[in-house]
C-alpha cells in the first residue's frame, strides 16, 4: 500500500478535505504555500508516466475535482498552480499520481 492507499484507508491521519469513490484530498503535511492541497485517485497509478489510455476518465475527473477545490478553497480568482512531478528529475517523492495544489500567494515561475 502505498502512503496515500494508508490515508484513504484511514490507517494514517490526514487533513481530508474531500472523498468521493475515485478521490482524495487532504492538506499536505509539508505545505509550501498557505494552499497546499494533495489530489489522489484512490487506485493508485504509480506516476503520470505510467497513466494509460484506460485512466483518461480519471485523469479528468482529478483535474475537474481540483479545480472545484480551488473554488471551494476561495483562490480561483487570486489564481492557483497545480504540479504533478513525474519521476526522479521532477522530484517525486510518493509513488502514487498525485495532483498539488498550491495557492494563496504568489508563485514564481519558472519553478526551481
Ligand atoms: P511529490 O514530491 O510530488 O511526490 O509529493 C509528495 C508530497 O506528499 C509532498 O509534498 C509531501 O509533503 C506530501 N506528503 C508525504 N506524506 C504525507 C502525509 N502523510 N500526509 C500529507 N502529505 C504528505
Amino acid at each position: 500500500m502505498t502512503i496515500f492507499e494508508k490515508i484513504a484507508a484511514r490507517e494514517i491521519p490526514a487533513k481530508i478535505i474531500y472523498e468521493d469513490g475515485e478521490v482524495i484530498a487532504f492538506h499536505d503535511v509539508n505545505p509550501q504555500a498557505p494552499v497546499h492541497v494533495l489530489v489522489v485517485p484512490k487506485r493508485a497509478i504509480s506516476r503520470l508516466a505510467e497513466a494509460t489510455e484506460s485512466d483518461q476518465a480519471l485523469l479528468g475527473k482529478l483535474l475537474l475535482t481540483t479545480a472545484k477545490l480551488a473554488r471551494d478553497l476561495g483562490i480561483e480568482k487570486s489564481g492557483y498552480r497545480i504540479v504533478i512531478n513525474s519521476g526522479r528529475n521532477a522530484g517525486e517523492t510518493v509513488p502514487h499520481l498525485h495532483v498539488h495544489l498550491l495557492g494563496k500567494r504568489a508563485l514564481s515561475w519558472p519553478p526551481g
